[in-house]
């Protein structure tokens, strides 16, 4: 099998899996204590808990603290739900772009004064354009999920201040892979860096108090409740330490994968800007193409259909559909995602299996 989808999921990174097997059986078989324990089994995981932290602060920016949570969709709720004061109920509009993950819309609609950003056709959501006056909270991606289109979150953490609201950036599919600069809150998910699923991390910028959504022992800064998983903990820290140690190798592996991608796949339409992307990903359509059939006749290359979350909804992509294409056009496109551990002899073959078996749909 080709793994070609690595905006859905990443292969677990051999640092990260070496680092969790310690806190599985550890030494002698004492690695299972409990983080949160005073003995010396719990302070040693104690110790790993808090160098995975510190693993992770490091790919972001400086001034901020980090909450594990059990993934970044919880992470997302945790910034929105969490500064809805008072009494749970929103004071205001949330502006969220149109290509925000399920994660950051449906809990937008679902707290109410939901209202979208515009996105134009080369995928970028434009800072020039207007919030409500009520803007409380503006969440707008760094890195697309779908298309990999960039956006600029420095304006926009900085458009959302001068309106006196928060600015949460979802930088899940950026974190590992280039800078992430200011946000007041930040959310990253270990399982998109090579880390393992299951673990997730909100950054909140000092000074800033959040209401938790999980309540209980308040064992992450009484934000978050919950036992935190020394292993899982341990296993994103090394995957942020070794995405931190290879950032330029990783990002000059991707951009000679990328450059034979496009070559690869010419004759076909790239969906969002081919500049401000992220180069791991080709998002591509070509006329006619019955996306479903193609998957099931190139069954030994992993790749998608619009996001792993749409895909096999039957849905047209929000995200295709917001940057203008007609449901059809949305329908005939493909991702294919790539990255550190993707030879140019996988992506040539699965490209060949690919480019083929859609010229033989005529
Ligand atoms: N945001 C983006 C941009 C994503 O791609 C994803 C995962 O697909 C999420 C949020 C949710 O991450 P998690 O799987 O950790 O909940």
């Amino acid at each position: 099998m080709i793994y070609l989808d690595y905006q859905a999921t990443t292969p677990l990174a051999p640092e990260a899996r070496d680092a969790m097997l310690q806190w599985l059986d550890g030494p002698e078989g004492t690695g299972f204590g409990n983080p949160h324990s005073p003995h010396r089994m719990g302070r040693q995981a104690a110790a790993a808990v808090e160098l995975a932290r510190d693993r992770v602060a490091a790919l972001l920016p400086p001034g901020g603290r980090v909450i594990f949570t059990g993934s970044a969709t919880e992470a997302i709720n945790l910034a929105m739900r969490g500064t809805a004061r008072p009494d749970g109920q929103p004071r205001g509009s949330i502006s969220v772009s149109a290509i925000e993950h399920a994660a950051v819309l449906d809990t937008a609609r679902a707290l109410g004064g939901c209202h979208e950003l515009n996105v134009a056709k080369d995928g970028q959501c434009n800072t020039a354009q207007d919030m409500p006056d009520d803007v409380r909270l503006v969440c707008v991606m760094q890195v697309n999920n779908e298309i990999g289109t960039i956006q600029p979150t420095l304006e926009w953490h900085r458009k959302a201040k001068a309106a006196n609201a928060l600015y949460l950036c979802d930088a899940v599919q950026a974190a590992g892979k280039m800078e992430v600069a200011g946000a007041d809150m930040i959310a990253v998910s270990a399982h998109k860096l090579h880390g393992p699923k299951g673990i997730g991390a909100l950054w909140v910028r000092d000074g800033l108090s959040l209401d938790p959504l999980i309540t209980g022992g308040g064992q992450e800064a009484d934000l978050r409740s919950g036992t935190l998983s020394p292993a899982l903990c341990a296993g994103f820290g090394a995957a942020a330490k070794v995405a931190k140690d290879r950032l330029a190798d990783d990002a000059a592996h991707i951009e000679a994968l990328w450059n034979r991608a496009r070559e690869l796949f010419r004759d076909w339409e790239l969906n969002g800007s081919s500049e401000a992307r992220w180069h791991g990903n080709l998002n591509v359509r070509r006329e006619g193409l019955d996306v479903g059939r193609l998957m099931s006749e190139v069954r030994d290359v992993a790749f998608s259909a619009g996001s792993a979350c749409a895909s096999g909804s039957g849905r047209t992509s929000h995200v295709l559909k917001a940057i203008g294409l007609t449901a059809s056009q949305a329908k005939n496109a493909i991702r294919l995602g790539f990255g550190r551990y993707t030879t140019m002899e996988q992506l040539e073959d699965a490209a060949k299996r690919i480019t083929c078996a859609a010229l033989q749909q005529g």
